[in-house]
């Protein structure tokens, strides 16, 4: 593993909330843009059911929203909701001319969850980054400008340039090897020169992996299962995971607690990688809405 000899003025702790601060004003501003075109960026969430978590994202997805200058509506459906009338709904509001992004709050009750939401709403309006044409696009390693990126993914991507990590030529390990996370964001470091290994359940030897790694990032959804056995010094830690643990506590897939004295810099939870993920999703629906 290579040292980061250049990296001393990075803080330890890699914080989401200084990314924020950063743009959020340019947000503000290109919202204002906007409104000076007549044109006021509208975003609607459909919300399936009654999860608390998902309130919760929802909650705060649209008082981001709000605080730059957009509007957000959360469209609460029942729970029992039929598939035929989930998808007549979610193709009513995608068709709004007045909406200029969308998306469905995952995960959906049981008798909906194999529907493929990202293809129900069409490309330009695909806030969340999961329409096929999106994905085409990130797969071919368009620019991010010009399509739709996963929000997690992409808000990474934000938080390694703001703290100015270098990617190139890195070995990064991803664990987790989902559609919404693992594999997009594979795609994303790859296209910016790291070399990339993603795992996921039958991986052999996984500590051995992660240990040999530059950056270890861990989307797995299993609270402080990333004991200090799976670091070495000097690593740089990303932790996607958004858990509970044995107290409720809300808690990531790293131990923080023991894992952060050891390694070089690590994103806490909650601050670390969910608020840019939100940070995303609205520079997706500002983007959205200069294009309809
Ligand atoms: P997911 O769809 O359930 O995928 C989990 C992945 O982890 C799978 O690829 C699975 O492997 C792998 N995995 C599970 N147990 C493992 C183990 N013991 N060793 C190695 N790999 C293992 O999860 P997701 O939707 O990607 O979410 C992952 C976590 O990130 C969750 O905590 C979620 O809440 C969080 N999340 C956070 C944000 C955010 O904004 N911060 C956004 C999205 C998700 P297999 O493929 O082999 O089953």
């Amino acid at each position: 593993m290579l040292p980061f000899l250049t990296m001393k003025s990075i803080p330890h702790i890699l914080a989401s909330a200084p990314v924020i601060e950063a743009k959020k004003q340019k947000l503000i501003e290109q919202c204002l843009k906007l409104k000076e075109k007549k044109i006021i960026p509208s975003l609607k969430v459909i919300l399936v059911g009654d999860n608390p978590a998902s309130l919760i994202y929802t909650r705060n997805k649209k008082k981001f929203c709000e605080e730059i200058g957009a509007e957000c509506e959360i469209i609460k459906l029942p729970a029992s909701l039929s598939e035929k009338d989930f998808i007549s709904e979610v193709k009513k509001i995608a068709d709004n001319k007045l909406v200029h992004g969308c998306f469905v709050q995952l995960p959906l009750p049981t008798q909906l969850s194999h529907i493929d939401v990202g293809q129900l709403i069409p490309a330009e309006k695909d806030v969340d980054g999961f329409h096929a044409q999106n994905l085409y696009e990130l797969m071919k390693g368009a620019s991010t400008k010009s399509f739709l990126p996963p929000c997690t993914p992409k808000g990474i991507m934000t938080l390694l340039k703001f703290y100015e990590i270098p990617i190139s030529g890195k070995n990064i390990v991803i664990v987790g090897r989902s559609m919404i996370v693992g594999k997009p964001l594979m795609l994303l470091l790859t296209q910016r020169d790291a070399t990339v290994t993603l795992c996921h359940s039958k991986t052999k030897n996984l500590t051995e992996i992660t240990k040999k790694a530059d950056i270890v990032v861990t989307a797995i959804g299993r609270a402080n299962f990333f004991t200090k056995e799976y670091f070495s010094p000097g690593q740089i830690v990303i932790d996607v995971g958004i858990n509970k643990d044995k107290h409720d506590k809300l808690c990531g897939d790293v131990d923080f607690e023991n894992v952060s004295p050891m390694v070089a810099h690590i994103t806490p939870v909650p601050g670390g990688v969910g608020p840019l993920t939100i940070l995303t999703l609205v520079r997706n629906l500002l983007q959205a809405s200069n294009k309809i």
